[in-house]
């Protein structure tokens, strides 16, 4: 309200110069500027622009001056407000844009090892297969831990948890940049590698499961031991053209070789 009396009033002093009544104008200034004390500074930037003008009119340069600088100090106090309302709003563009990407990774990944979760494995799989070119080169890796609810019921769910976490690294450990290490359930874990033929995804296996067996399990838990049997397949030998469903057919081929190698005794790799 007092802003709406000030902004009339500043009219009527705009109005006053146009008819050369510098004085009747000044009074009306006056006016609006004591209705705008503690704000309001584009107004009060018009009453003082206004000020200075009638004082010119009049012949007093002096308060002229004076309504001058009163208006070039306004003017850097709204300058840097504006200044400051631009970086206040790209801080909270940012931060939220930050708790987004947070939200969105913790999404993708698995509580437990860390790893990526089913979810992150099948948007990776989906993009690398309509990228992979003619021969669909990525090698997937289904790896399977041996006999786990053994493990569970003989050492319990806690010690199982822990368990779990292991294989998780060492196939972190055994893997390239490119490569998307996941978790994919329960206590099967997926190591997708583009650009890997068959026989190297083979090499890749058997290393794992080498490493998972030679692993140091007692430290744990006297009486701990814990093998991976691996399935390993590539897009190229199940001919995935013109199958819809490209990544669960992979899925299932590399599903059915870790099937067998459990068949053939656990503990080792099936290609
Ligand atoms: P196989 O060699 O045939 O794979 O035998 P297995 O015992 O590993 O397979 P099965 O599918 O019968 O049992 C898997 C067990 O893994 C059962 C389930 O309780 C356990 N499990 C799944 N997820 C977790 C988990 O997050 N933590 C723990 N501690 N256990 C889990
Ligand atoms: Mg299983
Ligand atoms: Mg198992």
């Amino acid at each position: 309200m007092r802003a709406n009396i000030a902004v009339t009033y500043n009219e009527i002093g705009t109005l006053s110069v146009r008819l050369y009544r510098y004085r009747e104008a000044l009074v009306a200034y006056d006016e609006a500027l004591i209705h705008l004390v503690g704000g309001f500074k584009r107004e009060q930037r018009d009453a003082y622009i206004g000020m200075s003008e009638a004082h010119e009119a009049l012949g007093d340069l002096g308060a002229a001056l004076g309504a001058v600088k009163k208006v070039r100090e306004i003017e850097a106090a709204l300058t840097n407000e504006a200044a400051r309302n631009t970086i206040e709003r790209r801080e909270l563009t940012l931060s939220m844009r930050r708790l987004s990407d947070e939200w969105e990774r913790l999404a993708k990944e698995d509580a437990l090892t860390a790893l990526p979760n089913r979810r992150a494995l099948e948007q990776w799989m989906s993009a690398a297969l309509s990228r992979a070119d003619a021969e669909h080169l990525i090698a997937l890796l289904m790896i399977d831990v041996d006999h786990f609810k053994q493990v569970n019921d003989k050492f319990g769910h806690i010690t199982g948890d822990t368990v779990l976490r292991t294989p998780a690294e060492l196939i972190r450990q055994n893997c390239r940049y490119a490569d998307l290490p996941a978790r994919f359930g329960g206590e099967e874990f997926i190591l997708a590698m583009p650009q890997t033929e068959l026989s190297v995804g083979k090499v890749v296996a058997q290393r794992l499961n080498i490493a998972v067996a030679e692993y140091d399990w007692h430290t744990f838990q006297a009486g701990l031991a814990v093998t991976i049997s691996v399935g390993v397949a590539t897009p190229a030998e199940i001919a995935l053209d013109g199958i819809s469903n490209a990544t669960n057919a992979l899925l299932e081929a590399a599903d059915r070789r870790l099937y067998q190698a459990k068949k053939l005794g656990r503990n080792q790799v099936v290609v």
